[in-house]
């Protein structure tokens, strides 16, 4: 962990993470920013927040909005349909049952329509500055096992695993770490191993094939 900390040093910071510093006391925006995030590729989430944000930048005001108007300034995020409705339903659940504030606990924030363990632990760690979790998605997920820190079937299994093979001090970082490396240097397909920072010590567990 420390040498890839160092080694994304520089490297484009994904886009929910660019959100979380630009709004950092904004837990709403980086919810829906989170939310918008799953399966699609970083500039396409950023240019979206922008739009709906410019548009809604408080719950009561983007539960206002029809789904059609939130799909239409969130497309072509994957899945925009689904998705424009559950940031209305979302912003109407956090009026009615939590004041209005995005609730700062794992057991809360996953009753919001549409939120998961991943986006819940991502939230945490980034609008709370919680220390106490892993948010994992398909990169950390992938990374994880290429590594042999976990031998893990899915995301879910691969966060319970990474509580126990690694430090408390790297929990809220491992996301963001193993995301920027999982777009630049460790890709799903064609991992570029010839230019990775820890190619001497990775077991390279389920490489089928890597770019030199
Ligand atoms: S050596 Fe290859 S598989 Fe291992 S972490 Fe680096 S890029 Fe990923």
């Amino acid at each position: 962990m420390r040498a890839l900390a160092a080694a994304i040093d520089g490297m484009e910071l994904p886009a929910v993470e660019k959100v979380a510093e630009a709004e950092a006391d904004n837990a709403f925006q980086i919810l829906i920013a989170t939310l918008l995030s799953a399966r699609t590729q970083d500039a396409t989430t950023a240019a979206a927040s922008a739009r709906l944000f410019a548009r809604a930048r408080a719950p009561r005001a983007l539960a206002a909005l029809p789904v059609r108007e939130i799909e239409k300034l969130i497309y072509p995020v994957s899945f925009y349909r689904n998705k424009a409705e559950h940031v209305k339903a979302c912003c109407e659940m956090l009026l009615t049952r939590f004041g209005g504030r995005v609730p700062d606990t794992l057991e809360a924030l996953v009753q919001l329509p549409g939120v998961g363990r991943k986006t819940a632990n991502l939230v945490l760690i980034l609008a709370f500055k919680s220390r106490e979790n892993i948010c994992v998605d398909t990169h950390v997920h992938r990374i994880s096992n290429r590594l042999g820190w976990v031998a893990t079937k899915n995301p879910e299994e691969t966060e319970q695993a990474l509580y126990r093979a690694t430090r408390r001090h790297w929990w809220s970082s491992i996301n963001l770490v193993l995301v920027t490396w999982g777009q630049n240097v460790c890709r799903p397909v064609h991992p570029r191993c010839g230019d990775c920072v820890i190619a001497a010590d990775c077991p390279r567990i389920g490489v089928k094939a890597r770019r030199q």
